[in-house]
Order: structure tokens, then C-alpha cells, then sequence
């Protein structure tokens, strides 16, 4: 097997599932139980979740933990609009999110908020005189990707944030970092909220969580008993927060040694596949190298995906949660409707190896021969 799909999900690491399972075994008390199985419990989750504030440079209150990035995302964005509402209805999301972002800002709008999609530009940076533009008195959030899970483009968070509490300082920032952590570094301190999600970084599927500064108040989403947080009430999943806080360990060492490593393998495949006058390569220079993103002239992404399928190789056609409709991220940056609805994803990790990427290249040509030709007979 070929796995090339890694920004949908990643195997879990070997030590992260010995730490889940000896955790369920050895810990499972219910950490809001006050005799003592219930004590170790939290005692381990407390020093579980004390880890990951270290590894963000932040205060373990301001970490909730969720089922994944889809819950971080609702909890910040409606957590937000139902806390501030009176202040203002405005908010300014990025053309380049993850589709959890719009059904959200759907939900949001549908009851009476006003949402604000900011240009990006052709390498898909976002526009900064655009997001200035936009920012008014009664926009009180305003929501951007680190890196957009199609293209792999990066945003430069920080001067994002200076533009945008410049204009309004009352105006908070929230980014959805999934796509960014693991792969390059990520810093919470510039914005207000981030969300993340375990199962990208070789952690157990079922546990995310949201940074939240502790000068940031929002409205609970969910509501019943449990002490350990207002946001999360209920019995918290020990080992799945054990385990994610050894995967988020794991995950972000070497982390520019594990690039460079992956920007090689990247290459190989740009150089390889530019040669088909059928591909366009939609990378930038803002995109990191662990997600490639390829548009397909005349040939169907989802039959190719099949047909590589055949060789067990696996990747997406543009994200694993939007497949099977025109990409928006490609739309976005390229304004081209050819290339936006026809992508192949191929996503990497430092797990990939040059002989897997030899052997993808091999496939892909034998492939597209194949369909390319089929394609000419058909016509
Ligand atoms: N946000 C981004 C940027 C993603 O890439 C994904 C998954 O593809 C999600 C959110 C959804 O994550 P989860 O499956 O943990 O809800």
C-alpha cells in the first residue's frame, strides 16, 4: 500500500496507541470521581494537558478539549457570535477554509449574522488592504486558516493579526490550525482561538481541542455536568487526551528536518508529473510541501483516484470532507473553473519514503497513458 492521503487522516503512531491502551486500562477512573482511581485519573490528564500547554507556550486553562476539529471550530465560531452579538453581527472568514468553516458561517448567517469572505491573491495569500477594508466597529470575529487543506498555503498569521487589531482591537481572531501543526510551526499567540484535531498528527481519532486566551470569554455550546470544564461538560476521554498529548509530543520534533525531507519528495513528484501537458500543478510559494494539490485536463480526478485505487495508492480529490465537488480552494486562488473541477490531493509525511514516491510516479504515468488515450478515442 501507497498511503499518500495524510492530511485527511494518519495512522496512529505505534507509542501513542501503547499509551492509549495502557491508560484505558491502568486509568480508567472517572476523573470527576473524588475517591482515588478517580484522582489518578485526572492527575494524569492534568499533567497530560500541562504537556500540550508547554508544547503551544500557553496556560493549560486555555485549552478545551473537543471530539476533533469540526467541534473546536463550532465551539469558537458560535461560542463567539452568541457571546458578543450585541456588540456586532460581523464576521470575516478566508475563501480558503475547511468546509466545517462555512456550514458554520451558513448556520450563523441563517440566524442573522453577516459573514464577509476576504480576496486572496493568486498565490493565495490572503489581501491585506481587502481584510482592512472589511473590518468595521461591529465585526467581533474574524476566522483564517494557517494552511488551507487543499493547496497546502500558508498564512502569515501574525502581520494578519497586526492588520486586524489595528483596524479593531476588540475584533477576535480565530484560526483553524489542523492542517498547520505537526507539519510547521504554529504560533497560538498570534490569534485569540486555533483549533486542532489529533488524528491529523498520528493521534487516536475522536479528540480535539480549542486554545482559547483566557481574556476571551465565549458562550458555552453544550451544556451539563462534569467540573473539568464549562465548555466540554461531561466525563473527559483520559486516554484519548493522553494519548494526543503524546502524539502532539511526537509530532512536533524535527519539525525542519522532517520538511526539508518532505519538500524533496515534493519536488520529485512536481518534476515528474509537470511533463503532462493534462496536469497542472497548483502549488505556490506559500504552500508547504506536505500537501500537492494537481488539477487533471480532461480526465475525471475521481476515475483517476479509482484507478490508482487498483495499485493500492491513496490520496484524496480535493479535501477527504468536500470530495466529489468542484474544489473551492482552486476556484479561489486560480478563479479557473477546468482546473477547480478536476484535483487530485497527494499528501505527505516524513513517514513517506523515495521508493513509495518512485513507485506513485510509475503508477500515475502508467495511469494517465491509459486514461489519456481513452480519452483521445472516446473523443
Ligand atoms: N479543519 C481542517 C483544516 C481540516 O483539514 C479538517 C479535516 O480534514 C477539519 C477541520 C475537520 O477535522 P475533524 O475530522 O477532526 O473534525
Amino acid at each position: 500500500m501507497i498511503y499518500l492521503d495524510y492530511s485527511a487522516t494518519t495512522p496512529i503512531g505505534f507509542e501513542v496507541l501503547d499509551t492509549y491502551n495502557r491508560t484505558s486500562k491502568d486509568f480508567f477512573g472517572n476523573p470527576n470521581s473524588l475517591h482515588e482511581l478517580g484522582t489518578k485519573a485526572r492527575n494524569l490528564m492534568n499533567s497530560a494537558t500541562k504537556q500540550i500547554a508547554e508544547i503551544f507556550n500557553i496556560q493549560d486553562t486555555e485549552i478545551t478539549y473537543t471530539n476533533g476539529a469540526t467541534a473546536s471550530n463550532n465551539l469558537a465560531l458560535i461560542g463567539i457570535a452568541m457571546k458578543y452579538h450585541q456588540k456586532g453581527k460581523h464576521i470575516i472568514v478566508s475563501k480558503l477554509e475547511h468546509p466545517s468553516i462555512y456550514a458554520i458561517c451558513d448556520y450563523l448567517s441563517s440566524i442573522g449574522f453577516e459573514i464577509s469572505y476576504v480576496n486572496n491573491d493568486h498565490e493565495g495569500l490572503i489581501d491585506f488592504d481587502d481584510l482592512k477594508n472589511l473590518i468595521r466597529e461591529d465585526t467581533i470575529l474574524v476566522s483564517i486558516c494557517a494552511v488551507n487543506s487543499e493547496t497546502g498555503v500558508r498564512q502569515p498569521l501574525k502581520m494578519i493579526r497586526q492588520i486586524i487589531k489595528k483596524e479593531n482591537p476588540n475584533t477576535i481572531i480565530h484560526s483553524d490550525m489542523t492542517q498547520g501543526v505537526g507539519k510547521v510551526s504554529v504560533n497560538l499567540h498570534d490569534v485569540d482561538l486555533a483549533t486542532f484535531t489529533s488524528h491529523k498528527i498520528y493521534g487516536p481519532k475522536g479528540i480535539g481541542l480549542l486554545y482559547k486566551n483566557n481574556n476571551i470569554n465565549i458562550t458555552p455550546i453544550l451544556y451539563g455536568s462534569g467540573k473539568s470544564n464549562i465548555l466540554n461538560p461531561g466525563t473527559p476521554p483520559v486516554p484519548l487526551i493522553v494519548a494526543f498529548s503524546k502524539a502532539l509530543r511526537l509530532a512536533t520534533v524535527d519539525l525542519e528536518k522532517r520538511e526539508r525531507f518532505v519538500e524533496r519528495l515534493n519536488q520529485k513528484i512536481v518534476d515528474a508529473l509537470s511533463k503532462y501537458e493534462g496536469v497542472m500543478i497548483n502549488k505556490t510559494k506559500y504552500s508547504i510541501p506536505h500537501i500537492l494539490n494537481i488539477s487533471l485536463r480532461n480526465i475525471k480526478s475521481e476515475t483517476f483516484l479509482h484507478a490508482l485505487e487498483e495499485y493500492e495508492v491513496y490520496l484524496s480529490t480535493n479535501t477527504a470532507c468536500s470530495s466529489g465537488n468542484t474544489s473551492t480552494s482552486i476556484m479561489a486562488i486560480y478563479d479557473d473553473k477546468v482546473r477547480a473541477s478536476s484535483t487530485l490531493r497527494i499528501s505527505l509525511s516524513h513517514l513517506t519514503t523515495t521508493d513509495e514516491i518512485n513507485k506513485f510516479i510509475n503508477y500515475f504515468d502508467q495511469i494517465y497513458r491509459k486514461l489519456s488515450g481513452l480519452h483521445n478515442t472516446n473523443e
